[in-house]
């Protein structure tokens, strides 16, 4: 049903002896917001380089709308990888006059205005670059991205630097621009981000892919239980010999389980029982998204 937007096979990169990318592969579905979660060096910035052909992979390959024409695909996408340069003593309208030119964008001045519009900063069309917060220089990098109608926007780490104001009004942004069939990738290392603007999400570590999905089955959807028993012993080893449940933490004196999110603290009491453990101990456990996280990329 979805289109795929983008697909990633098998993106390698180093960097002298570091390995900055294995074997990477993704599926972009059309109007997402695709989450690049990881934490700092874990290969965001190189994955993007390379799908906006700035960085040559070493192996693997990737094809943006199905493989269409590479300088039209080009242009149906909108980047911001790196703080861009305006002109500190030109108005916000005056930098993104000379942005329509380099990027050879026709009707120039109503796309400025609608892109203006879009980031909220046409009031203050006409005021230098220089008197902007660090929040509307960015959302101002941001309406540059946007020129020429893109119908994929990449943004990476797009609320590095700014304020709790600056990330919400960031923030805000990215969700009012993710509507109609627009598709949105960013990079970020901090999951909040992720987890509030996104669709779907990939965990990227050290260049790998740890996981893949909606941010409901990545985050949001882990089930835990804390269990004890008697015989301990015996309940570890009923749970390492079951498929669907895994050992998240353990303590001499509770074992907390990792399972299915459909799983009840009824299901599981009764699953145990049926192995001859009577659990002296359950009860529903919920992590926080960042303890969860930090488990996965740890
Ligand atoms: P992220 O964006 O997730 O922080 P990067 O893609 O920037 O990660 O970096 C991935 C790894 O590659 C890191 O170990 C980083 O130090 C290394 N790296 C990135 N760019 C270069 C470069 N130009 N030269 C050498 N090493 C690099
Ligand atoms: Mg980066």
């Amino acid at each position: 049903m979805s289109t795929t937007i983008l697909q990633v096979n098998g993106l390698s990169k180093s960097y002298k002896d570091v390995k900055a990318l294995d074997n990477l592969s993704l599926d972009v579905k059309q109007g997402t917001v695709f989450g690049l979660l990881g934490p700092n060096g874990s290969g965001k910035t190189t994955t993007l380089g390379i799908l906006l052909g700035v960085i040559n992979q070493k192996s693997g390959n990737y094809s943006w709308f199905d493989n269409g024409d590479k300088t039209e695909n080009r242009r149906k996408i909108g980047a911001l990888l790196e703080t861009p340069n305006f002109y500190p003593y030109l108005s916000a309208v005056k930098n993104l006059e000379i942005v329509t030119k380099i990027k050879n964008i026709d009707n120039p001045l109503s796309q400025i205005e609608s892109v203006l519009k879009e980031v909220n900063l046409f009031e203050r069309k006409d005021s230098k670059f220089r008197t902007f917060s660090l929040g509307m220089k960015q959302r101002l990098a941001i309406a540059s991205a946007l020129l020429g109608s893109p119908e994929v926007l990449v943004l990476d780490e797009p609320t590095n630097g700014l304020d709790p104001q600056g990330i919400a009004e960031i923030r805000e942004l990215i969700q009012k621009i993710a509507n109609d069939n627009r598709t949105i990738i960013i990079a970020s290392h901090i999951l909040d981000e992720i987890e509030k603007v996104c669709t779907h999400v990939a965990i990227l570590k050290f260049g790998k892919l740890i996981k893949q999905g909606t941010i409901g089955e990545i985050i949001g959807g882990e089930n835990y239980v804390i269990i004890a028993s008697r015989d301990m012993k015996k309940l570890l080893q009923v749970i390492n010999e079951d498929n669907e449940m895994s050992v998240f933490k353990k303590t001499e004196t509770e074992v907390i389980v990792k399972v299915d999110k459909e799983t009840t603290t009824k299901k599981v009491n009764q699953f145990f029982f049926d192995k001859g453990i009577v659990l002296s101990q359950l009860k529903a456990h919920s992590e926080s998204l960042e303890t969860q996280f930090l488990e996965i990329i740890k």
